[in-house]
């Protein structure tokens, strides 16, 4: 079987060539973090009308605020001078379909190991939002964070609704 990625090489090229060769700042310009579910159905830069260089967009199952998403939110407001947080959660997860307890069975009896981390699921999505807009008010290793706020994703309508 062959690899997506040796599709996805022959894409870059396609792509790369009719670029000029430009330098965009590290710092992101909106300063701006987003942070959402790794969900592939999601463009993020293209459902926020966002371009190279304006916004981090930080990813994982469920767009959970977990230790290492604060990891990458300290070096994104502490180093490179985002000020604002976007919290993206969306309709449909992946994360609404298990349980903690039932994936973490699932992988101790495959593995005959429990793992360390949290699952994190959740069935109620703008209480998930609500969760994790309080880790990060809550993070005392965030500098920012009086500008957080969190939506969901309606990957039907592709439309952004905030919560409050
Ligand atoms: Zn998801």
């Amino acid at each position: 079987m062959v690899d997506v990625a040796d599709e996805l090489l022959a894409n870059n090229r396609l792509y790369a060539d009719p670029l000029a060769h430009q330098h965009v700042d590290l710092r992101p310009t909106r300063a701006l973090a987003i942070v959402t579910c790794m969900d592939s159905r999601l463009n993020v830069f293209a459902a926020l009308g966002l371009e190279e260089g304006d916004a981090h967009v930080l990813r994982n199952a469920g767009g959970v605020i977990t230790d290492d998403m604060i990891r990458s939110l300290a070096i994104s407001q502490r180093l490179l001078g985002t000020r604002e947080v976007m919290l993206i959660h969306h309709t449909d997860c992946g994360m609404q379909r298990l349980t903690d307890d039932g994936f973490r069975a699932e992988l101790q009896a495959d593995t005959g190991e429990a793992p360390a981390f949290a699952i994190e699921s959740f069935s109620d999505l703008d209480a998930a939002v609500r969760q994790s807009i309080l880790r990060v008010r809550r993070s005392v290793f965030l500098p920012h964070r009086d500008r957080v706020r969190g939506f969901v994703y309606d990957v039907d309508t592709h439309r952004l609704r905030e919560v409050s």
